[in-house]
């Protein structure tokens, strides 16, 4: 596998690849890596023939400093990781390479509704931040696949409609969560956990599971409540949300429609530790 740290040496590294062609898979992280990242480099290098991975925390997407200043690291069993995977091309850009002119004067995306609702409401700017990022690291790997993860499934829609306004000729792909054998979603965070809070964390996939059993005959603002009290109740600090939305605009559904397409998103904090999940609702 081949480690590019500058943009001149990840030009170089891919001087031959067509440029925007469906053989380069491109698969954008931040690291502290897990099996959730492995399946997407395992997409892409299923579906691609030459597969670039990137790690890179991105402070434009960090609206707590804290929480940037605290994400987790873990370089070289990442690097460990992917290289096991196939992964062809690892590219480890620093800030200073990323953001030459500094942090301030950024580009702004028209992202519509999706940016102020659920995420976005509770972490104002994060979204301009992610677009910003795909966008130029997009720029520079110029891959015709792009693999991204449902566990984010706000971020993809983003993502969907930022490749949309940008008319980059580059085709999403958003690969299954994939979970801890608890349920857990697997997320660099969850190591940040102490073992008590760990346990507790399953609660959030019992309440989505909860959810899908109980959302075609049941008052669904009801549910939601219900919900984020049994995610208290067993032990979650606070609840930012818990939302059965229409899958399309992430806007509340009003009912359970058969011909409506509905996912369940949580947020919710385990000390100063914010998990995220959710989970489509198949009717
Ligand atoms: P991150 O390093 O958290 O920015 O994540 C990089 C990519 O991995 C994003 O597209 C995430 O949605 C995806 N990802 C993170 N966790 C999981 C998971 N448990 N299952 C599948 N994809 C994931």
């Amino acid at each position: 596998m081949l480690i590019c740290t500058t943009i001149a040496s990840l030009r170089n590294a891919l001087r031959h690849q067509p440029p925007f062609d469906k053989k380069l898979g491109f698969v954008p992280t931040m690291g502290a890596l897990h099996q959730g990242h492995i399946q997407l480099v395992n997409a892409c290098s299923n579906t691609a023939t030459f597969t670039v991975a990137s790690i890179f925390i991105n402070p434009t997407q960090f609206n707590d400093p804290a929480d940037f200043a605290r994400y987790p690291k873990s370089l070289e069993q990442d690097i460990d990781m992917l290289e096991k995977a196939g992964c062809d091309l690892l590219f480890i850009p620093t800030v200073q390479e990323m953001y030459p002119d500094g942090l301030q004067e950024q580009p702004s995306y028209n992202l519509g509704p999706i940016e102020i609702l659920l995420e976005g409401k509770y972490r104002p700017g994060h979204f301009q931040g992610v677009c910003v990022v795909v966008h130029k690291l997009l720029s520079l790997v110029r891959p015709g696949l792009l693999f991204m993860g449902q566990k984010d499934f706000q971020q993809c829609m983003v993502v969907s409609r930022m490749l949309e306004i940008t008319r980059l000729p580059v085709e999403m792909k958003m690969i299954p969560t994939v979970r801890e054998p608890d349920g857990l979603a697997m997320s660099s965070r969850n190591r940040r956990l102490t073992p008590m809070q760990r346990e507790i964390a399953s609660a959030i996939y019992q309440q989505l599971i909860s959810i899908k059993a109980q959302y075609k005959h049941a008052d669904l603002r009801l549910l939601e409540k219900e919900a984020a009290a049994a995610l208290l109740e067993a032990g979650f600090s606070s609840v930012d949300y818990v939302s059965i939305a229409n899958a399309r605009t992430l806007q509340p559904l009003p009912g359970y429609l058969p011909t409506v397409g509905c996912v369940v998103l949580v947020a919710a904090y385990l000390g100063a530790i914010r998990l995220i999940d959710n989970l489509p609702l198949v009717s």
